[in-house]
């Protein structure tokens, strides 16, 4: 079936056409694709009531139901689990961040790229999944669409930034991530706002910088030595440091952009002061801006984050270099990537369907915490 938000214009205007609409309406309908009041074909008001029925049979208006929310963060932040045509669910989260100081007030959406992920790094709660299947770019670009519409029923947006730093690997589903990358350009949003971070794909990293779209690229690279970065991102081991490296600072050199180097800080494992030093030389030289995340726990790892003083010791090894600590949003709903799928599943309030058992819906009363923790 058709997917509203990728279907191409020909075949918009031939599913138009075969109803006798013209095709004009095809712009009517993409405008209409984006209202966040506008959930169905049937309330497309500007259409005649007949072509909304006709369209709605041959055109999925959305690849994405929200199967639950969860506020967190004094109500500026919402982790939806979205749930896709064939059941499987994915994790997507809207941030507000009002305006301070000089920068203005954001709202970023995280997008899941894969349900799962095949790449198994070993403190994500995605990675324990495996991979189940990519994503398809309508997807993704639904997950845009549904947490905008979710911000906007909460009095907050419009979008303004979209990173992919949700479940999966982007670069490993590099089709459907560059579709969705031109189809988020093509509604309106600026390529410099939308960010793809990977594990260090570099035939993926490669292709994105074939694209042209001059989208920010962050590195998740938690090692600065390969040896220990072989057990914290085991894809590390077909792609060496030196070659992801080489990749990123392609990409930047012909892309013009930025790159962001981001550091999962785990206390123990990759918070010493040598691993610091070392990040200030590869960012240095990279020109990275650094951004460090501290580790949020999972089950199954004993891993967690580093202790207040380790933390300190770490950020004071890396002068010299812009470095921004990840404030944990949504910590108290579950936050990392794949929890609150996680979560759910092991409280068995995830169907196989991909639907809630029974807890909170959307905009459901004194529905406060998906996963209630
Ligand atoms: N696969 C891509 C994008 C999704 S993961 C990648 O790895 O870059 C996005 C970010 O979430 C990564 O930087 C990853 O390190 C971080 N992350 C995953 N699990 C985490 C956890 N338990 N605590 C903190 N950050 C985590
Ligand atoms: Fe996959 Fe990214 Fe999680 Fe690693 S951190 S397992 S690459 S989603």
């Amino acid at each position: 079936m058709l997917a509203l938000s990728t279907a191409h214009d020909t075949a918009l205007c031939d599913v138009l056409a075969a109803h006798g609409a013209p095709a004009w309406r095809a712009r009517q309908l993409r405008r209409a694709a984006w209202r966040p009041q506008v959930s169905s074909f049937a309330e497309i008001a500007d259409l005649p009531v007949a072509l909304r029925q006709a369209l709605a049979e041959e055109i999925r208006f959305s690849t994405v139901t929200v199967a639950g929310e969860s506020p967190a963060d004094q109500g500026l932040t919402f982790k939806l689990l979205a749930r896709l045509p064939d059941g499987a669910t994915v994790e997507t989260v809207a941030m507000e961040t009002p305006a301070r100081g000089q920068s203005g007030r954001r709202s970023t959406i995280c997008v899941s790229s894969q349900v799962g992920c095949a790449v198994g790094c070993p403190f994500c709660a995605t990675g324990q999944l495996g991979l189940i299947r990519s994503c398809s770019a309508a997807e993704i670009v639904d997950q845009v669409r549904a947490a905008a519409a979710a911000l906007t029923r909460h009095g907050l947006g419009p979008v303004t930034h979209v990173v992919y730093m949700g479940m999966g690997e982007p670069l490993l589903n590099s089709e459907a991530t560059i579709e969705s990358l031109r189809t988020l350009v093509r509604a309106g949003l600026s390529a410099r706002r939308l960010t793809v971070s990977t594990s260090g794909v570099v035939p993926g990293i490669e292709r994105l910088a074939t694209t042209g779209l001059p989208v920010t690229l962050a590195i998740s690279l938690h090692a600065a030595t390969d040896d220990l970065r072989d057990r914290l991102v085991p894809l590390n081991r077909a792609y060496p440091l030196e070659q992801v490296l080489a990749a990123g600072t392609r990409y930047v050199t012909t892309r013009g952009r930025r790159l962001t180097f981001e550091w999962c800080l785990i206390g123990g494992v990759n918070d010493s002061l040598e691993q610091a030093r070392m990040l200030r030389n590869l960012a240095r030289e990279a020109h990275a801006h650094v951004n460090v995340i501290p580790m949020n726990r999972i089950d199954g790892s004993p891993w967690g984050p580093p202790s207040p003083a380790a933390a300190r010791r770490f950020l004071a090894g890396l002068d010299g270099v812009r470095v921004t600590v990840r404030d944990t949003r949504g910590a108290e709903s579950d936050a990392a990537c794949g929890q609150l799928r996680a979560a759910l599943e092991r409280r068995r309030e995830l169907r196989a369907d991909g639907t809630l058992g029974p807890m909170k819906r959307p905009g459901a009363p004194g529905s406060r915490h998906a996963a209630g923790s």
